[in-house]
């Protein structure tokens, strides 16, 4: 009877992984620790759910949170193949608010908290019940400075951002350069592109708080002076770093923890480009060639090429298993045979993170693998491709002091000597020591962040208790 008296907050989540994974463990936290209930709807936007999205949804099942799958666009109201990641997430949730709306009055939701591209669509939902409207941002503060600050940037005129010679600068944050801008921004101003991105950019401010997965101590500037200019604007709770850690079904089965096993303490490169990033057939084989060069040990969780960096997976869709490694340069497998794991299938990331012969990891500096990481303890070679990741490839190597930005050529390809002399910047020598000793200091101090007594538990527990005390109309 206790458990039906529980205050539900009904969590709407756009379809990415990436988004889906911190969801689930925020309303793992809001069920666990601060007496609240949670539904988490999840917004597919493709009609069959992935592997990827049934493991989370067991795993959050077994944590206590009722998961709501909405069922994808109809195909008559399909967007064309053109459209971005972006507009497809903002799509497949507003085609379900009929839905949401239904769900938050048959459930009598205390608090609807929703992804940054479904703001929009949700906001007259939680205004006709009468109920606080919060958002969860998955990417880090540097990200929401910007888009909290974009209409004035905006408003101030200008040329277009690809062609500015002087950088963006963000107070506390590393000055963020033309070329590592979201590419939403490096379109034409007068594109459908970029004013869909300020529309959602203009909508984040219009929620009554705003949760971001991050810490001060990652993030100096989300507690100290990050405001300043944006008084007019929700508040910012930093509540993270919200990792996944639970191990989920296959992870401690699955072959390459076996392998892990057998590796000396520290010398396993972990080379991974998140749910959905790809690299081109090229790039692909370099980077095969690079790791063979660097003769260091690795786990490369790999994905079919694809000229696109993100629509190889991005939604989940690409299946993992037993799909031919063709596009491997011809012997690489048996030439690193014990040397090397490869697999295509969903790798069990957190897992292997925590694993102690996992030295340093390859990303593409999605912001949840950044915080899986740097949970960890462990340096990074940053190899950012889409959304934000240049601007968190910037924070890391040059704010944080926990990375290297791989060195990219001309058409930005990576060359294998670049690849081999990364990985030998990270694993060996006195600048590899002095980033241990940095990462090593951080994970110290996210840990307390979200103990029991930390800063991250208490900015949670406050809007908990915000919710808790939610008269309805
Ligand atoms: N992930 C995983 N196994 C994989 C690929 C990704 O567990 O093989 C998880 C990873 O641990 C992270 C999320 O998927 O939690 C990816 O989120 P991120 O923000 O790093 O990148 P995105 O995929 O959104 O670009």
């Amino acid at each position: 009877l206790q458990e039906l008296k529980r205050p539900r907050v009904l969590l709407l989540c756009s379809p990415c992984m990436g988004h889906l994974i911190p969801f689930a463990e925020l309303a793992r936290r809001l069920v666990s620790d601060h007496g609240l209930a949670a539904t988490l709807l999840f917004a597919s936007a493709t009609s069959q759910p992935s592997e990827q999205y049934l493991a989370v949804a067991a795993a959050a099942v077994q944590d206590g949170i009722d998961l709501v799958a909405l069922p994808a666009p109809p195909a008559a109201a399909a967007l064309p193949p053109s459209a971005s990641a972006r507009e497809r997430a903002e799509h497949a949730v507003a085609s379900n608010v009929p839905r949401v709306r239904e769900l938050a009055r048959a459930l009598r939701a205390a608090a609807l908290v929703v992804d940054m591209v479904a703001a929009a669509a949700a906001r007259g939902v939680a205004a006709e019940i009468g109920v606080p409207f919060y958002m969860f941002f998955t990417s880090p503060w540097m990200t929401l400075s910007l888009l909290l600050r974009l209409p004035k940037i905006d408003a101030a005129g200008g040329g277009e951002y690809r062609d500015a010679a002087e950088p963006i600068r963000l107070p506390g944050c590393v000055p963020i350069h033309a070329h590592e801008l979201p590419a939403s921004m490096l379109a034409d101003r007068s594109s459908d592109t970029y004013s869909g991105f300020l529309a959602m950019a203009r909508d984040i401010g219009v929620v009554d708080g705003i949760l971001v997965n991050t810490s001060g101590e990652i993030e100096p500037a989300v507690r100290d002076g990050g405001m300043d200019g944006l008084e007019e604007l929700p508040p910012v709770h930093p509540v993270g770093p919200l990792v996944w850690t639970r191990p989920v079904g296959v992870d401690r089965d699955h072959e390459c923890m076996r392998w892990l096993e057998q590796q000396p303490r520290g010398s396993v490169v972990y080379v991974s480009f998140g749910s959905g990033g790809t690299l081109t057939w090229q790039q692909t084989a370099e980077l095969a060639l690079g790791l063979e060069l660097s003769q260091c040990r690795f786990v490369w969780a790999v994905k079919r090429p694809h000229q696109s960096s993100t629509i190889g997976a991005f939604f989940g869709t690409q299946k993992g298993g037993d799909i031919s490694l063709d596009f491997l340069p011809d012997g690489f497998i048996e030439r690193t045979r014990g040397m090397g794991f490869v697999t295509q299938s969903w790798a069990p990331q957190t897992t292997i993170l925590g694993h102690p012969s996992v030295g340093c990891f390859v990303t593409h500096c999605g912001w949840n693998s950044i915080l899986e990481c740097v949970t960890n303890g462990m340096p990074m070679i940053a190899w950012p491709l889409y959304a934000e990741q240049n601007m968190n490839a910037a924070m890391l190597e040059v704010q944080v002091e926990v990375a290297v930005r791989a060195k990219v050529g001309h058409d930005r390809f990576i060359s294998k000597e670049e690849v081999a002399s990364a990985i030998q910047r990270v694993m060996v020598g006195e600048e590899a020591e002095r980033m241990r000793r940095r990462a090593s200091e951080l994970k110290d101090k996210l840990v307390h962040a979200l103990s029991k007594d930390g800063c991250s538990t208490h900015a949670l527990a406050q809007i908990a208790n915000v919710w808790k005390c939610t008269t309805r109309k």
